[in-house]
């Protein structure tokens, strides 16, 4: 009907048939701009899937893996097509010259929703999860149908009569059947199942290998021990209070089983769950856990996946498909369009990693997990075997429930743990390298006892420091304030912050001489150190150097996991949440590394770290070990770990976060300024130092940051502390004034100032 107040005008051409973003995901966007004071189009840059926002510059290009001619094309689209055909690539800026500049993007969505074309940057993608493409038939020619479409087909189309009967030979219990081997098989050539396809008789589905397998859920969920059972009871009438619950139960007290038990009840009711992990590598592990009891109701999503894959799991989540009921995701899967969340699971919910801390926005995804689940009123569960202290702390104020187990499951006991002293290991001569000897007897023993060994260092490369033993020069990164690590495999030198990397000297660039010594040590040298102490054995690695390849870290667990591999050297990698059933000993080879980053929360970390790589050793059956080598065997979080003290820990520290007016008692929000130009950050800093002075009691620094310069940029740190109980908005809102006369400087123009809301 026309209006009859106001002329109106025509439709000129649709963007998107439906909207992409949802409104509960818009109060989520706005919400994260505004807390973490980073501008809204950053948060909604993060959170779409990179194909949703097509820029001026962004080019296209045809999707090679479609056959054009299966796609039934309007004139328009033909005619982009058609231009992408002869130049290969045009970026939405060249098209405009030839397409009416308003219809452009609901075109180029168009062809990007039918497949016949990519943008680049899809093409560019270096991960790619392997596709394979399966067959079906469609439901409608099971039974008495396919009777008849046989008959007729036998008389009038006798190649795709063979096809059929070939794809019925190759099928097993009815499940879909690989193209290629379909074709092989038959020797039918692929125009025959494409004219299959085109009747609408066979269909094809296109699946990655790591997420969905056909097998539909083969296998029931374990029945829950009685703790496990009364903890998932405990759960679920806590929810009814609509408080998130900490779920704090140590180490493979089952809790990912009672996950599961809980998840289900979310599905019988036709809602979506949301389970976050810190990790992208932990999601390998649990998938394959997960599928198994939900098949295919379960999607992965995270940033590695292509682009076109979020796409697909997008819309799924948004159109509430049940092939997204369950979303196992990192924490960029919170910015999904869910419709319909009834539970969010935050597993591992102390770690780092939830974190973002670079690009902008720096956000947490627990604390974010919690607003989206506000939203929905969905129930939200925290899940550690080591809870971070402001999560403990909530449970305290009562602003959580708290729900402990303290048993392991099958009442396996806690790892043993033994501290190793190398202050006095190396005055009594009994060191081999960078081992105590009592370390490597341990790992001989259980050896032969035919169970496996993890070996935990927290840095890669093989020598973290180059010095000339003559001059004193140490080896630096020209562009940034740190020394270049040693790669003897590569026998490269590389900065780990900037990635410069240069061939090993031979002779030290400053005095001439060859008398470059290597000192420290990283997870490579410490597995070519094995590999001679325990040569009939196999020793693998994982660390970021070996997993950069799309399957290597999968493939690295999976050989460890079989057994093929008997000792693994590791990074913090290897310590969250993984899973494995023979591990006899877990050695830490330094742990004064953690115990003295500077950092408040470096105790808390450092018994977190420690619990967790404990928690790998003997999960199932026998009690493992653990060896802690260290040169302060009497610190205080050691005393902590071995007798696995949470709440020593906590209450020691929620005691010294008071004390020093740190969180949770105080709100941080720091500033890193940065320039090539040293006296601009001196300057600047002291110039947001003062503004800030005025305004607020407890203004830091300037400092210089932990590596004051990182790519040829000097960084100085301001940190702000504020009272959590004042108003968080009318102090973001003086700091964003002040931020805003720093910017009208024109002297500070090409100064960077990076703002961190909650800094940890
Ligand atoms: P957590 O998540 O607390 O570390 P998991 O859920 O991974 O613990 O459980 C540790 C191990 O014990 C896993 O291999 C798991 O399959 C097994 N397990 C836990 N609960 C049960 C149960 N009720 N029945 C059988 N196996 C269980
Ligand atoms: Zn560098």
């Amino acid at each position: 009907k026309k209006p009859l107040h106001y002329e109106t005008k025509p439709i000129l051409h649709i963007v998107d048939k439906n909207p992409i973003i949802t409104e509960n995901q818009w109060r989520l966007f706005e919400f994260i701009a505004s807390y973490y004071l980073t501008p809204l189009g950053l948060v909604v840059k993060a959170a779409l899937p990179g194909s949703f926002m097509l820029q001026h510059e962004t080019y296209l290009v045809l999707n090679n893996e479609q056959n054009l001619e299966n796609i039934s094309l309007t004139d328009d689209e033909y005619l982009v097509t058609e231009a992408l055909e002869l130049q290969k690539m045009l970026s939405i800026k060249d098209l405009e010259k030839f397409l009416p500049k308003k219809k452009i993007i609901g075109i180029i969505n168009s062809l990007i929703e039918k497949g016949a074309i990519k943008t680049l940057q899809e093409i560019k993608e270096k991960y790619r999860p392997k596709t394979e493409i399966y067959i079906q038939i469609h439901e409608n020619y099971l039974g008495q149908n396919l009777d008849n479409l046989l008959d007729s087909l036998a008389k009038k189309a006798p190649k795709q009569y063979r096809l059929l009967m070939n794809f019925f030979k190759i099928q097993r219990q009815g499940k879909p059947v690989l193209r290629k081997i379909l074709l092989q098989e038959s020797g039918i050539s692929s125009s025959v199942l494409k004219a299959l396809v085109n009747k609408g008789i066979l269909y094809e589905i296109k699946t990655n290998v790591d997420r969905i397998n056909f097998e539909k859920a083969s296998n029931k969920a374990y029945d829950l021990s009685n703790i496990q059972n009364q903890s998932l009871n405990k759960i679920i009438q806590a929810f009814v209070q609509e408080k998130p619950v900490l779920l704090h139960g140590v180490t493979s007290s089952g809790k990912t089983e009672i996950y599961i038990h809980l998840i289900q009840k979310y599905l019988d009711r036709g809602q979506q769950v949301l389970y976050l992990v810190p990790e992208i590598a932990l999601t390998t592990q649990l998938v394959q856990r997960l599928v198994k009891i939900f098949g295919n109701k379960i999607a992965v999503y995270h940033s590695k996946y292509s682009q076109q894959e979020r796409r697909e799991i997008w819309m799924q989540v948004k159109e509430e498909s049940s092939k997204a009921q369950i979303i196992l995701g990192a924490r960029s899967s919170l910015f999904l369009p869910f419709q319909n969340l009834g539970l969010i699971v935050v597993d591992e919910e102390h770690e780092v990693s939830y974190k973002q801390i670079q690009p902008s926005p720096r956000y947490n995804a627990r604390d974010m997990a919690i607003v989206l689940g506000r939203f929905f009123n969905a129930d939200i569960l925290l899940g550690s075997a080591t809870p971070s202290v402001e999560s403990y702390f909530n449970t305290q104020r009562k602003k959580y429930q708290l729900i402990e187990i303290t048993q392991r499951f099958a009442n396996v006991k806690l790892p043993y743990i033994e501290v190793v002293d190398l202050k006095m290991a190396k005055k009594k001569k009994q060191t081999e390298g960078n081992f105590s000897r009592q370390v490597i007897a341990e790992i001989d023993t259980t050896l032969k006892q035919k169970k496996q060994v993890i070996v935990f260092q927290n840095r890669r490369g093989y020598a973290p420091v180059g010095q000339c033993e003559d001059c004193g020069h140490v080896l630096e990164c020209p562009h940034c304030d740190v020394s270049l690590t040693l790669h003897k495999h590569q026998n490269k030198l590389k900065c780990h912050y900037c990635g410069y990397s240069i061939e090993k000297p031979v002779i030290c660039p400053a005095c001439g001489n060859p008398s470059i010594k290597y000192s420290g040590f990283g997870t490579e040298q410490i597995q070519a150190d094995l590999i001679k102490l325990f040569p009939q054995h196999t020793i693998d690695r994982l660390d970021s150097d070996t997993t950069r390849g799309k399957n290597s870290f999968k493939n690295i667990l999976t050989k460890f996991q079989n057994f093929e591999t008997d000792i693994l050297v590791g990074t913090q990698m290897l310590v969250k949440g993984l899973d494995f059933e023979h591990v006899g000993l877990v050695v830490v080879m330094n742990a004064d590394q953690l115990l003295f980053f500077p950092d408040f929360r470096a105790d808390e970390r450092s018994f977190q770290m420690l619990m967790q790589v404990a928690g790998r050793a003997g999960r199932k059956k026998e009690q493992g070990k653990v060896l802690i080598q260290t040169f302060n065997p009497s610190h205080p979080v050691l005393q902590m770990v071995l007798n696995a003290d949470y709440q020593k820990m906590y209450q020691t520290e929620i005691q010294l976060r008071k004390q020093y007016f740190y969180p949770p008692f105080s709100r941080m929000i720091n500033f890193k300024i940065k320039d090539r130009n040293l006296q601009k950050v001196i300057d600047a800093s002291e110039w947001l130092k003062k503004s800030f002075d005025n305004h607020f009691d407890t203004v830091l620094g300037p400092s210089d940051a932990l590596i004051p310069r990182i790519k040829n940029k000097y960084i100085k740190e301001i940190l702000i502390k504020l009272q959590p109980s004042s108003n968080l908005n009318t102090q973001k809102l003086k700091i964003l004034h002040i931020l805003n006369s720093f910017e009208n400087i024109a002297f500070f123009k090409s100064v960077e100032v990076i703002i961190d809301v909650d800094p940890y």
